[in-house]
Formats: C-alpha cells, structure tokens, sequence
C-alpha cells in the first residue's frame, strides 16, 4: 500500500520518538544547542526561546548575541551560558561544538544578523531557521538549498509566503498543504508552517498535521518558545521531520494543560512543557 501522504501523529508516536537520557550520559552529550535570537529591541525573544530549550531538556543552551539580550537570558535562565557576539567578526565569535542551532527569533535584518545566519548556514550542524532570519534567508535561499546538513525553516504563512517569490499570504492560506509541500522540495529541506493547524513538511515523504493546536497560541511569543523547544528535540539528536512533529505536539498540549479557563501568554508555556512531556510519556 502507499504511503499515507497526511499523518496525524499521536501521544503514542511522540513518546516513542522523545529521546531518554542514558545513565552514563553527560551534559555534551545530551545534546548542547546554541540559540542566536534576540535583539536590542526584541528581548524577550531570546528569553522565550530559551525557556523553550531548557522546558524541554538539553545537556547545554549556549546563547550568542549582544550583551544587552545575553544579560536578560542569564538573568532569567541562570544555566544559560551565554557568549557576546563580536559584530566585527560573528563567524570567529560564534560558539563552538554545538549539537544543533536556532537562529532567528527577535534577532533583527541588520547586517550583522545575515552574517550570523550566512556563518551558521555554513556549519555542518542542523539548524532551525525561524522569523527574522527566515525573511534573510528569502534574500538568499541558496545558503539552504546547497547545505547538506540537516535544515529546517519554521515560517507562519507571512514568512512563508516572503520564502515563495510571487506567492501571497492569502495563497497559502487558501493552500497551506500545498505550499509547505512545495516550500519544502523548492528548499530541499524540512519546513514546519505554523497556523491552527501547523504542518511539517520534508522533500519526500508524508506531511504530519499536528492534532494539538488550539488559538491560544494565538499570542505574541508563543512561536519564540516553540523554536527553543524544536531547537532542543535537534540538539538531542532527533531528525528535523521528527523533531518538528514532536515540538509543534508538545507545544499545543503545553497550552493546553497550562489554560485553567484564563487566557495564557508566552511565558505560562515553560511550566506546561514538561507537564506535557510528562503526559505523552
Ligand atoms: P508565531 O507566528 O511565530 O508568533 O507563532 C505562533 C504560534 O502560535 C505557532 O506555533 C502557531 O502554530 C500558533 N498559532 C497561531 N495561531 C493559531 C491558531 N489560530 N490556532 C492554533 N495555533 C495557532
Ligand atoms: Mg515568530
């Protein structure tokens, strides 16, 4: 029989997916993340991110950005190690033997920010490209059509459609299973398109509709968390297809378990996460 081409993933096809640490692990060894995100004037995105990464387990969250955003991320999130990114020179400063990267969210379309991504785009480690960086990569898409490693673009239908030359809002709207397919194979990698109900994406093979979306996400930040919480699922090892599956779960159960009938925001995520990861497995 063929394949189905649309999966709903369930609580069982999460938990066999989530990776358990072994006893003799170690911190590098449960995968380090480095997460540049964040800008003078998008903070809190760097911190929401991070919550994400930390919520959902890393051996190590390194932080790359300007001093400002990297004191915020320390201050609420002590474990960080953060290291402050010389604007001269991003590629010799950026952090070094990573698992895996986030870049992108808050982090601006300054010069200094298309270096960072072209330095990250240029590392052979898998990388999650969101927000700000997703509207640099539109500039130059073949940073991620000629990689080879690992990639994945999580764009909600704006910042798809700006990834889709001659491509409106409204058309992937209108076609979102369509566009994240063909977003994925004009890009050779794997793509998660946010919305009520977020599609993942590879060049071959099914595309998983996450049954756990619910419009409380609706709210500015909550897509910060989710690339801190897909980040995390890369650095321990999880293929992008896979890890994209379990975060965009993970992350409409978190707001699920967190709503007691109040409206939530972006930050009542980090103690739903792993309540949620407690849930599915
Ligand atoms: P962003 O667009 O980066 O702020 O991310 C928004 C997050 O909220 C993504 O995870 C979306 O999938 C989710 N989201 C936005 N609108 C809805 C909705 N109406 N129903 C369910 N999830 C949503
Ligand atoms: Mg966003």
């Amino acid at each position: 029989l063929p394949a189905p081409d649309v999966v709903a993933p369930q609580a069982d096809d999460v938990a066999a997916l989530l990776p358990r640490p072994a006893a003799e692990t170690d911190k590098y060894r449960r995968g380090v993340l480095a997460l540049a995100a964040g800008s003078d004037r998008y903070r809190g995105a760097a911190v929401l991110a991070a919550g994400g990464a930390l919520r959902t387990g890393v051996g190590m969250l390194r932080y790359a950005g300007q001093p400002e955003v990297a004191r915020e991320v320390v201050a609420r999130w002590p474990e960080t190690v953060a290291s402050v990114l010389d604007p001269t020179d991003p590629v010799a400063s950026l952090p070094k033997r990573v698992a895996a990267w986030v870049v992108g969210p808050g982090r601006g379309l300054h010069p200094t920010a298309a270096a960072e991504l072209e330095a990250v785009l240029a590392t052979g480690e898998p990388v999650l490209v969101d927000a700000d960086a997703l509207t640099l990569l539109a500039r130059a898409p073949e940073l991620v059509r000629e990689r080879d490693a690992p990639t994945l673009l999580t764009p909600h239908a704006g910042e798809l459609a700006r990834l889709l030359p001659g491509t409106e809002r409204a058309d992937i709207e209108a076609n979102r299973l369509v566009h994240v397919r063909r977003a994925a194979a004009e890009y050779g990698c794997t793509v998660l398109l946010k919305g009520s109900t977020t599609l993942v994406a590879e060049p071959d093979g099914p595309v998983a509709a996450n049954p756990t979306g619910t419009p409380l996400l609706a709210a500015a930040g909550s897509g910060d968390v989710l690339a801190g919480m897909v980040g995390a699922l890369l650095a321990t090892g999880l293929a992008p297809w896979e890890a994209a599956v379990c975060g965009a779960y993970l992350h409409g159960l978190a707001a699920r378990l967190a709503h007691d009938g109040a409206p939530i925001s972006a930050s009542d995520l980090f103690d739903a996460v792993p309540r949620a990861i407690a849930a599915v497995t």
